[in-house]
């Protein structure tokens, strides 16, 4: 395309003249206006070329006239020099010509010298040209011809002859003055449509404050520029976009690419160099590369093919300028839209902290994590990673494929637990292209992207949290980030109930002897009363602790009491509740078993303390059940029942186990001692 078609239709020089000649005001008619235009003397100097031009004009002419041969001509400059271009002529009668040229110049009219040539008598003149408006001569003609036809009239048809050259010289004239001035006015055109042009597209582009709809623009732009180039976009960073011209950088450039050097110097480059259009003759296509940068960096690059003609209309400068500008406003619409994912990551986080600390219990800070991740990226799922100490390994304790909750992980196996292991997040954009890597989540789930970062609680890994989804490329760089974001978030409400649930096992536990505290106990059997069939309560008192202690002294008296509660604890089943009743009692609770099998629980524990304390004690241990055929048990009331069987117990000599007589008459007493 030319540059004409490129920027639109350029008028003719008539037309343009009429424009100029109404915009002076004091013409109607152009033609009229032109003959006032005139050569003046400090134009003389520089009038050489357009003598000489319409003296061989006026000449070609001339051919067909009878005497053309037998006549010479020649013309002189405003000095009456001969102009030295004039290769029309034979300068044989210069010097004749430079003389008589004198005298016309200071006569101001034709001049005529005798002069012979090879015998032949000869009238050599010099006839001035003045400018039309001033009468200044701005040069004159030279004639030779044979005294004959000069006597005949002959001075008379070359002035007149003169005359004619006038005419062709102000025809020339004319003409190179519209065509200079139709010249500036095209050029002034082109560029006011040029400019144009280009504030519309930059008008159009800052309009659009999404990152996407301003390339689309540039792209439509520079295509309805040049509709036979064909133009795609590469988009560094992780730039995603939906426009089938935009396309990711490539991730190797061959040594040579266009497109690597002007997205490295940021500078219009043009295959197969940028030393510019007469290297590139022997190419049928040519390849431009253009950058789209901003203030603050390269952000890609434009990839132009388009075939060697049409090249010579294309303007790269004003290409390179709609490149700019396409830079700033996509940088000003990042920029826009980098506030607005700002605000938006700071909304969210917000929303996460509020719902975190709705509650202090780990398992609803997981879950309701686990549900706002969810949402805030649109994923498809969610796996959150904790350690869990007492199963020795990382527990999947929120997940939305079902097969994989609650699951203990094998250590150093799949994708959570590197990240685990590393402490380095992971962002992946297509799992099949990373075959060292095997995740569980992703193989069951067929998933294709996936970001994980490490769950830390109060500076210490404890886990790591996984999102998915099931197309390639989902996640961007900004969600890479926001997710470490939030699992500080995470990590912090963790951390919390880490600590809350620490300081409620603190006073839930009885600090001398590490059993549970009686408020525990009590909390304990009345749950366990409302889903249990049954339950017993055994109370354990050491036996005359008063006169221990004033033996061995308190402290030997501490001992044997933390030395009675280690036989307590490890006489009974995970599951039983072993607490401090308060002084030197104890208790145990025992759910869903009967007294039958608890007598033998507590006559383990009674005969236990009689062998292993040091200095030996005894224990006394009263019994009592609920069960659920009984109208209502209260905790206070079978702790009552528990104690006076132990009461009895004390009273039957100590060293004994008994169960609550309300209910059951058998005492053991002493069965083994
Ligand atoms: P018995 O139960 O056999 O009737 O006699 P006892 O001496 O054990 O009973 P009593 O209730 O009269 O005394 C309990 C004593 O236990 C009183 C107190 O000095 C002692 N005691 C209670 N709590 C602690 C404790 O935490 N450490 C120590 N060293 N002694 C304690
Ligand atoms: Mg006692
Ligand atoms: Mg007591």
């Amino acid at each position: 395309m030319s540059e004409q078609e490129a920027y639109g239709p350029v008028r003719d020089n008539r037309m343009l003249l009429q424009d100029i000649v109404q915009a002076s005001g004091d013409f109607e008619d152009p033609a009229a206006w032109l003959r006032e235009m005139d050569i003046v003397s400090h134009d003389f100097p520089y009038a050489a070329n357009l003598i000489a031009d319409s003296y061989y004009e006026w000449r070609e002419g001339q051919s067909a006239l009878v005497f053309a041969d037998s006549w010479h001509w020649g013309v002189l400059n405003y000095k009456g020099q001969w102009i030295n271009n004039i290769q029309f002529s034979q300068d044989y009668w210069r010097p004749q010509w430079e003389a008589a040229a004198g005298i016309s110049l200071a006569t101001g009219r034709t001049h005529t010298l005798q002069d012979n040539k090879d015998g032949q008598d000869m009238r050599i003149l010099t006839i001035p040209v003045f400018s039309r408006k001033d009468g200044e001569i701005f040069a004159l003609l030279g004639c030779a011809m044979p005294a004959g036809q000069y006597e005949q009239g002959g001075a008379q048809t070359a002035e007149a002859m003169a005359l004619h050259y006038r005419t062709c010289f102000y025809r020339r004239f004319e003409h190179v003055f519209v065509s200079d001035l139709a010249g500036v006015h095209q050029h002034a055109e082109r560029e006011s449509s040029r400019r144009s042009l280009l504030f519309q597209i930059v008008q159009r582009m800052h309009d659009n404050i999404d990152v996407d709809a301003v390339l689309t623009e540039v792209i439509g732009s520079i295509s309805a520029m040049y509709p036979g180039a064909r133009l795609e976009l590469f988009m560094s960073q992780d730039h995603r976009s939906t426009h089938p011209q935009v396309k990711p950088l490539p991730m190797v450039w061959t040594s040579n690419d266009v497109c690597a050097k002007a997205f490295k110097d940021g500078k219009v480059a043009i295959h197969p160099g940028d030393r510019g259009f007469d290297r590139l003759e022997d190419h049928q296509f040519v390849e431009i590369g253009l950058p789209l940068s901003g203030k603050q960096g390269v952000y890609g690059v434009f990839h132009m093919i388009v075939d060697n003609p049409s090249l010579q209309g294309i303007d790269l400068h004003f290409l390179s300028m709609v490149a700019d500008t396409a830079g700033t406003a996509f940088e000003n619409a990042k920029l826009y839209e980098r506030s607005n994912q700002l605000i938006r990551e700071l909304r969210m986080s917000n929303e996460l902290t509020q719902r975190l600390n709705q509650s202090l219990r780990l398992a609803d800070i997981f879950q309701f994590a686990f549900e706002e991740l969810l949402e805030m990226f649109g994923a498809d799922y969610c796996c959150i990673l904790h350690l869990n100490e007492e199963k020795g390994g990382l527990e999947v304790v929120a997940c939305n494929y079902q097969p994989l909750r609650n699951m203990i992980l094998e250590p150093g196996k799949g994708l959570g637990s590197m990240v685990y292991a590393t402490g380095e997040s992971l962002i992946l954009s297509d799992y099949k292209e990373n075959p060292g890597m095997t995740s569980q989540l992703m193989e069951a789930t067929a998933s294709q992207s996936l970001i994980v970062t490490p769950l830390n609680v109060g500076g210490e890994i404890r886990g790591a949290i996984m999102l998915a989804h099931r197309d390639a490329h989902y996640f961007s760089y900004d969600n890479f980030r926001l997710l470490q974001a939030m699992a500080g978030h995470i990590g912090l409400a963790v951390g919390n109930a880490r600590l809350h649930a620490e300081v409620r096992r603190l006073a839930n536990r009885d600090s001398l002897t590490g059993l549970y505290a009686r408020h525990y106990l009590d909390e304990e059997i009345k749950d366990r009363q409302s889903t249990d069939f049954c339950g017993t309560l055994i109370v354990v008192d050491i036996d005359q602790f008063k006169t221990v202690n004033d033996t061995y002294g308190h402290q030997k008296g501490d001992k044997i009491l933390k030395q009675v509660s280690e036989i307590v604890k490890s006489s009974i089943r995970q599951g039983d509740i072993a607490a401090r009743w308060g002084g030197e009692e104890l208790a145990v609770y025992l759910p869903q078993l009967g007294v039958q099998q608890a007598v033998y629980v507590a006559e383990r524990i009674r005969k236990r303390v009689m062998v292993e304390t040091e200095p030996t004690v005894t224990v006394s241990c009263g019994i009592a059940e609920w069960s659920w055929t009984d109208d209502r048990v209260s905790v206070e009331s079978l702790f009552y029942r528990a104690d006076m069987a132990l009461y009895e117990a004390k009273n039957n000599g100590r060293n004994q186990v008994v169960i609550d007589t309300k209910k059951n008459e058998t005492i053991i007493k002493n069965p083994w001692t």
